[in-house]
């Protein structure tokens, strides 16, 4: 059998790496461990390195079959001043960006449409390896395209988790992705949060006092959201952050970072002295949140990217920022399995970051305008919040600072039928009717016509679909998340049904 090892781009001067420093072997799984390169795609990348063989090893489809030849995107043009606004109002000039399958751009479609490596197309990690080179500055690492953060993320359980492996989290959580653990075997260790995410000092009381004879093996992996934590909407502060990666760093744990809302920060003071001289993405890098990524030292962050946010979560496109061992095992599972992210999609953002498009600039100045629009939603939403909701001193909510959530408290002891036991049945077990008084209110809110999501919908539940009892997690789930990226109309009728649905559900 013909073997040839895999030659991970180990020397793109684009990601600059130098040799890594920390053996990170014993994060891995069994299963990443075990797992050989694809064969076949190991002697495509061979094939690849001389320009000029003649490769007749491959089962493509040839190129001149392929049934397309060009393919044209309208898209807006952020040579308007607020490229959103200007999009919106149906005013804004488009621009037309082509993909040919001969003639030159960006990106074939020749080469787009054909097979390609796990870790995507070139022309498109270069973009984004640069995108990441001005936000993050991250030291040696690589960028592997997926399809979207949760792509990516079940990826990393499978690279980093076994049966029976313990993984820290925020006690909220985007329980679609934490549940998507429960398979593989892994337990979640909540860790406590409060208005302004996940605590440091209860996650190293976590570890430091685990007990590897009662608990198992102690965590290796920490899942964060760090902006605009689904579902609480909370941001943690760079402090945190330090104090988080310090953590990580004394105890060997292996940070997910999982940031798709990362782009969307409000109340930002953008320098426009910067913007003319530098651009949009230094005047953004400069005000952005310092990501996890950026004081990774040690190789230890996982950062996925999504551009599901930013552009659209139909695009299935996103990227993983990691160190050059975990990005070469995460890529022989995409070349083992879903292949590569598919090939329009990439062509696509190829022609809008490349020169004949947005350019990185460019989409950074479409970013921002984009922040601009949904500062303006999730204002109006707090406005109306605060005139219909909260003046009824049923239910309060803090300012979100990014993303898409506002974490409504409902003040349930204010309920004619909350209880409270004064003595514990047992320790940790819920000691209020929160739980039973929270499922009464959705279902109420649901006759009325409106969705709100339950708290109880993201606590961490174990492998039988039950949220644990101990830590009192029942007798905190007195919030719902919701959304404020909708119309004005939806905002405004929304929380008067909201506030409706509450005057009564308190008066019964
Ligand atoms: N992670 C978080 C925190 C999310 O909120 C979402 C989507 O809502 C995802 C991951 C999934 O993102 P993607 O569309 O990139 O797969």
């Amino acid at each position: 059998m013909v073997y040839i090892h895999p030659t991970h781009e180990r020397v793109d001067p684009v990601n600059n790496l130098k040799k890594r420093q920390l053996d990170l072997s014993r994060h891995l799984s069994v299963e990443a461990k075990a797992r050989l390169p694809n064969p076949i795609k190991a002697i495509w990348k061979v094939a690849q390195v001389k320009p000029g063989t003649i490769n007749m090893g491959n089962g493509d489809p040839h190129h001149t079959l392929y049934p397309v030849c060009e393919m044209n995107f309208i898209v807006p043009s952020v040579s308007e001043s607020d490229p959103v606004q200007a999009w919106r109002a149906g005013t804004g000039d488009q621009q037309i960006i082509a993909s040919y399958k001969d003639e030159p751009c960006a990106l074939s479609l020749r080469t787009a449409l054909a097979y390609g490596a796990g870790a995507g197309l070139k022309h498109v990690r270069d973009a984004l390896a640069e995108l990441n080179d001005r936000i993050h500055a991250p030291p040696k690492h690589m960028v592997s395209l997926s399809l979207g953060n949760a792509d990516a993320l079940t990826k990393c359980y499978r690279l980093l988790g076994d049966p029976g492996d313990s993984f820290l989290c925020e006690e909220f959580t985007f329980s679609a992705m934490t549940n998507a653990a429960l398979p593989l075997g892994i337990k979640w260790v909540p860790i406590r949060m409060d208005k302004d995410g996940l605590i440091p000092s209860d996650m190293e009381k976590i570890l430091a006092n685990w007990d590897e004879t009662l608990q198992g093996k102690r965590p290796h992996v920490l899942y964060t959201i760090p902006c605009s934590q689904n579902p609480t909407g909370s941001t943690l502060s760079a402090e945190r952050r330090r104090q988080i990666y310090d953590l990580a760093h004394e105890y060997d744990i292996i940070i997910l970072e999982d940031d798709p809302y990362f782009f969307l920060q409000y109340d930002l003071d953008i320098q426009t002295t910067t913007i003319e001289s530098y651009g949009y993405t230094r005047a953004m890098a400069d005000v952005l949140p310092r990501s996890f990524l950026s004081m990774d030292y040690d190789g230890r962050v996982m950062r996925l990217d999504s551009f599901s946010k930013i552009l659209a979560p139909g695009m299935r496109l996103g990227w993983v920022t990691c160190n050059d061992f975990f990005a070469e095992k995460l890529d022989m599972l995409t070349d083992s399995s879903s292949q590569h992210p598919h090939g329009l999609g990439q062509a696509f953002i190829s022609e809008l970051l490349g020169g004949e498009g947005w350019g990185v600039d460019g989409f950074m100045k479409w970013v921002s305008s984009l922040c601009r629009e949904y500062q303006r939603r999730r204002d109006l939403f707090m406005d109306v919040f605060r005139r219909e909701v909260e003046s009824s001193g049923l239910a309060s909510a803090e300012t979100p600072k990014s993303g898409m959530f506002v974490w409504i408290k409902i003040n349930v002891e204010r309920h004619p039928r909350y209880r409270k036991s004064e003595k514990l049945d047992k320790p940790g077990a819920p000691v209020t009717n929160t739980a039973d008084l929270m499922n009464e209110l959705f279902r109420k809110l649901l006759d009325c016509g409106l969705v709100m999501m339950p708290a109880s919908t993201f606590a961490i539940v174990d492998q039988t679909g039950r949220i644990p009892t101990d830590g009192h997690i029942t007798d905190r789930v007195n919030f719902f998340r919701a959304t404020f990226v909708g119309t004005d109309e939806v905002i405004e009728d929304g929380l008067k049904i909201f506030a409706r649905g509450l005057e009564e559900f308190f008066c019964y």
